[in-house]
């Protein structure tokens, strides 16, 4: 690797980590206004507790909250940790994503694949497609942590929030048909441009995916599960938009197996432990899968692709 590369591979993934803490500071918001449908732009951010504006050098992510050492300048209460952690982890899941997706071509942990990783990323600049890849993934990540959080504070997410995420979706894939899905995360440049899916399969596998949602939302209507259902609901249609009905099925195993444990767990343990709704799993079986997706069966769900008319 040249030292033009490292410099490079270094600044690019400062940006995505820039990029991702001013985005996990917009979810903040996000999170704290549009359960309650105030409006999400045109306001100033202010204290909820003594409702002062906060100053623009306050607002910076991260450092803001650090300055203030997690207390408001004006009523000197304390601002929860929550705001700054939000925003460190969109921004690492910005940063990792970039160096997992566009620098590693699709690596996954443990990783079984560094030998093939092309030290060469930055030659395919600008119009990268797997810039595409990784735009979806962050895209997805966001909506999901959204839904999470906003699951964890007992409140409801409107439904506008899933037809948006589902609308950009849209708008990447006619950028770049192939981008739900899971094998092309590790498909070069080269690859992309020769074998590129085509619109009508991918909106086939997109539909099928959220159809799959559906049903498993159907599903866990049957029980009685902690939390707000629309949230849920919501997390299982992206999910199965995004990326396809393979990894949604893996991804409501692992989120009901878990919850299953909890569940296990608050009645026969001692305390009362954690309990985290059905969107919270959801967002970290997500995570789980997209690090080692090359070890779950069917993760691509390629064979679909010879069921479509035409193949
Ligand atoms: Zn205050």
């Amino acid at each position: 690797m040249d030292i033009l590369t490292i410099l490079a591979t270094f600044l690019f993934l400062v940006f995505a980590f820039g990029y991702g803490a001013c985005f996990g500071s917009f979810l903040n918001v996000v999170v704290w206004r549009l359960p309650s449908k105030m409006p999400i732009m045109l306001a100033r951010s202010h204290c909820p507790k003594c409702r002062q504006d906060i100053w623009g050098s306050d607002n910076i992510p991260i450092f803001g909250w650090l300055r203030l050492r997690g207390k408001c300048r004006f009523c000197q209460l304390p601002i929860s940790a929550r705001y700054p952690l939000v925003e460190t982890g969109v921004a690492l899941l910005f940063a990792v994503l970039f160096a997992l997706i566009v620098i590693a071509h699709g690596v996954t942990l443990p990783t079984d694949w560094m030998h093939q990783h092309r030290i060469s990323w930055l030659s395919e600049f600008p119009g990268c497609p797997l810039l595409v890849v990784w735009g979806d993934q962050v895209v997805l990540g966001y909506f999901l942590l959204a839904l999470a959080l906003v699951d964890e504070d007992r409140q409801q997410m409107p439904y506008r929030w899933l037809i948006l995420g589902l609308v950009v979706h849209l708008g990447l894939l006619l950028i770049e048909p192939s981008v739900g899905m899971m094998d092309y995360l590790s498909a070069t440049a080269g690859d992309l441009a020769e074998n590129r899916g085509n619109l009508p399969d991918a909106a086939c596998f997109s539909g099928v995916g959220i159809v799959c949602g559906f049903a498993v939302a159907l599903l866990t209507m049957l029980f009685r599960l902690p939390h707000q259902l629309r949230n849920g609901i919501q997390s299982l249609l992206l999910l199965g938009g995004f990326l396809g009905p393979a990894v949604l099925v893996w991804c409501s195993l692992i989120g009901f197996s878990s919850l299953i444990c909890q569940w296990i767990l608050g009645r026969f343990g001692k305390k009362q432990g954690v309990r985290t709704g059905l969107s919270a799993q959801l967002f970290l079986a997500w995570l789980l899968v997209l690090m080692t997706w090359r070890w779950w069966p069917e993760g691509n769900w390629l064979w679909m692709q010879e069921l479509l008319p035409g193949k």
